[in-house]
């Protein structure tokens, strides 16, 4: 396909040349357009484009190309990296939406821009589950080519090493299907270099795991009570079954409307995961727990998957957020101590929402030579969770995430760096300490092979 852009006609044009929408500033949908579901980032692209299909992203990436703009992928924007500027377009995936399910293969092929959410209930009407995380509202794409450490995944791994294949557009407007076979150079950068850095993924084809039912959901201890319930989490996982996938997690509530009532305003050290093998082993395992030290609420019990966000409760609606984190090689007591301060202690409110330590290894650290993705052997990761309601919380936050890591500096992994867990400037920095040297140096390589001029110039730095 070829076809020239210039200068004076060039949005006219662009409009004219794709099927799908093309939205500039001054148009009334341009702020809803270019909004990430994390109102804490702005986009200001020359333009939004949302393409109706394959040709459309060839062609805005021949636009882009022509005029020398960057280009920024979006699903949700709930893991924006750079956002997007004057200088660029917002390529915004909703259209590929297209979800099918191949019970007999145990595999799902969706579309570059659908959420976890169509891609779960479908696959459950067979007694199968994607490696989702915790909430399935986020976008299967960004998450799964980041890592994607989810409920299921001591039992059955990363979602990244559950990816059988990616359809993607690459910056010189070349579609390949890439496998771990066919273009297997490009299938293990796109794989862990994490979204919008290598090239447009208009469709993605993952293996999914028999999982129907759980044992799932959370104990909630009083916070006074949190250094016990943690030392009790980290000597419970030292044994634990790669079956149960679990996290010690401390919450303050909000006082707000969307929290349910008896939560909200409220902070609490909670005890939450999810086992995904036999369902009486799963319940022996908590009823330890509840022998120990009676909840004031428990939530755990037998499960549809269908249901998974519902262990972890996550906001749903846009929200002003940050997030900070990082894999543990081991978590003493003084993780413990660190995550409590982080949200309740030193001067409080905290504007730390939660800090979760979930549980690692398994199959996680199971290595994939066909993914570039690195940072997976710690036993544990960490993240930190705050709200930004303020422009004082925003500096407040970014110290108390530094101050943490500073703190937990012995516990760090040989590679701390998890993507998925970070955003921003945190996470285009901290690819530095998610990939081994020569990880680093071969994706620079294949950068340089497949996006020579940097168009893709919003995901993580190379
Ligand atoms: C509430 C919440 C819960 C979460 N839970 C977990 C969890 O349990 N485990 C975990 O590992 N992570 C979790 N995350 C982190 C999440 O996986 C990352 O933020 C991820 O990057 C989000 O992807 P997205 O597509 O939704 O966001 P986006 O901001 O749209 O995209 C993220 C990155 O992927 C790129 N991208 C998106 N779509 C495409 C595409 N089609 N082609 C090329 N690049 C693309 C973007 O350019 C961007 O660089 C959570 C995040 C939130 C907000």
């Amino acid at each position: 396909m070829t076809i020239s852009f210039s200068r004076p006609s060039r949005i006219d044009a662009l409009t004219t040349a794709v099927r799908g929408s093309v939205i500039t500033p001054g148009d009334t949908r341009y702020e809803t357009a270019a909004a990430a579901w994390n109102l804490a980032w702005t986009h200001r692209p020359a333009a939004v484009v949302v393409p109706a299909d394959e040709d459309d992203v060839v062609v805005t990436l021949a636009y882009a190309r022509q005029l020398g703009l960057s280009v920024a992928v979006q699903t949700t924007g709930h893991g924006v990296v750079v956002p997007a500027d004057e200088q660029s377009i917002l390529m915004v995936m909703s259209a590929f939406d297209g979800v099918r399910i191949d019970p007999a293969a145990r595999t799902a092929t969706m579309g570059g821009g659908v959420t976890w959410r169509p891609v779960l209930a479908a696959a459950q009407e067979h007694g199968l589950a994607p490696l989702l995380g915790s909430a399935p509202h986020v976008g299967a794409v960004g998450y799964t080519v980041g890592g994607g450490t989810g409920w299921l995944a001591r039992h059955y791994g990363l979602a990244v090493d559950s990816v059988r294949s990616l359809r993607v557009v690459l910056a010189d407007g070349r579609v390949v299907v890439a496998t771990a076979e066919s273009s297997p150079e490009l299938f293990w950068g796109l794989c862990g270099a994490g979204g919008g850095t290598l090239g447009v993924i208009v469709e993605m084809t993952v293996a999914l795991a028999p999982v129907d039912e759980v044992y799932a959901g959370n104990l909630f201890y009083p916070v006074d009570a949190a250094l016990d319930v943690f030392d009790r989490f980290r000597t419970r996982t030292a044994d634990a079954p790669t079956e149960l996938t679990s996290a010690f997690n401390i919450t303050a509530f909000p006082p707000l409307d969307i929290v349910p009532e008896p939560l909200r305003g409220q902070t609490f050290a909670i005890f939450r995961g999810c086992h995904s093998g036999d369902l009486a082993e799963g319940k022996a395992m908590v009823d330890e727990w509840r022998r120990w030290r009676s909840p004031l609420l428990d939530t755990f019990g037998v499960l549809p998957f269908a249901r998974c966000a519902e262990i972890s409760q996550d906001p749903v609606d846009p929200l002003p957020a940050a997030t900070s984190g990082r894999w543990l090689h081991e978590a003493g007591t003084n993780v413990g101590e660190a995550m409590i301060d982080a949200v309740v202690g030193d001067q409080p409110p905290s504007p730390v929402l939660f800090a979760e330590l979930r549980h690692a290894g398994g199959a996680i650290s199971t290595p994939n030579p066909h993914v570039s993705f690195d940072a997976r052997t710690g036993a544990y990761v960490l993240e930190l969770v705050g709200l930004i309601m303020s422009p004082e919380a925003d500096v407040e936050l970014e110290q108390r995430f530094g101050h943490t890591w500073e703190r937990l500096a012995e516990n760090l992994a040989t590679l701390p760096g998890y993507l998925n867990f970070t955003e921003g400037q945190e996470r285009h920095a901290l690819a530095r300490h998610a990939f081994a040297a020569g990880t680093r140096d071969r994706l620079a390589r294949l950068k340089q092979d497949v996006d020579p001029s940097g168009i893709f110039r919003h995901g993580i730095g190379l």
